[in-house]
């Protein structure tokens, strides 16, 4: 049985005191549904004004992106080791890191493991785009991104991700995928091949998020979804009342 796991992304949004107010509105609601992993990844500026109000609450904290060198010359780059500080989770490879900040399935994997060296959980996303989706080519995308991305790590490495399969055409547009649809390309196209790389139990085991659009409307049916495990959520992560709500729908 997976744990269901829910992730806020923040995105660049939320000054420092806007994201204390925040956290303070979601933290009575979301402390509450004990029986999902609930993880926040507001903006680097706001992790150490968030950091001390989550404490206690098993509610978890996590950054947007990290860079894979240890330290050095690398203007306006945050290290592994920073993050760790103060985050247990890291996203990587989001689809606008990739599409406005030249990530690549190299430097995602890059990523991944400098994020695991230093004990942090890596939510890896992959997707593919609205071109690439209607020409029929999602399930070689996913499958490459998936293949490249994880490349190298060995069982017990991939034993700690999380994964997200973020459709890019679904990503804050208010035109999620469907359920079914999503849950296929899950499947076939990242449990199978993660089952391929690194065996049937860690594939098995591995917590698989939808992202794109996900709603309080929505939820359910994406929950309901045998090989989704929870949402990594944009726009909706925003809103309190919302995040609540998805978490709750994520619950067993
Ligand atoms: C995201 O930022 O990863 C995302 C899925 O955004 P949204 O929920 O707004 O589509």
């Amino acid at each position: 049985m997976r744990t269901p796991f829910v992730a806020g992304n923040w995105k660049m949004n939320k000054t420092a005191a806007e994201a204390r107010e925040l956290v303070h509105e979601l933290k009575t609601g979301l402390q509450a549904v004990e029986a999902v992993d609930r993880v926040l990844c507001p903006p680097y500026t706001s992790i150490a004004a968030v950091a001390p109000l989550l404490e206690g609450t098993g509610i978890g904290l996590g950054a947007q992106d990290l860079h894979w060198e240890a330290a050095g010359a690398y203007t306006g780059a945050i290290s592994p080791a920073m993050v760790a500080e103060t985050c247990r989770y890291v996203i990587i490879g989001h689809s606008e890191r990739r599409a406005y900040f030249g990530e690549t399935d190299e430097t995602v994997n890059r990523k991944v493991f400098a994020a695991l060296g230093v004990g942090l959980i890596p939510i890896v996303c992959v997707g593919e785009t609205l071109e690439e989706n209607e020409a029929g080519r999602t399930g070689d995308v996913v499958s490459r991104q998936v293949q490249a991305g994880l490349a190298g790590l060995d069982a017990v490495q991939a034993g700690r991700l999380v994964v997200a399969y973020e459709p890019v055409w679904a990503i804050g547009t208010g035109r999620a995928a469907t359920s079914a649809g999503a849950g296929a390309v899950i499947h076939e196209h990242i449990r199978l091949v993660m089952g391929g790389m690194f065996g049937g139990d860690v594939a098995g085991g591995c917590r698989i998020l939808y992202g794109g659009s996900v709603t309080p409307a929505n939820a359910d049916e994406f929950f309901g979804v045998e090989d989704i495990d929870g949402a990594l959520v944009g726009g909706a992560s925003l809103k309190a009342g919302d995040f609540i709500q998805i978490a709750r729908a994520a619950a067993p």
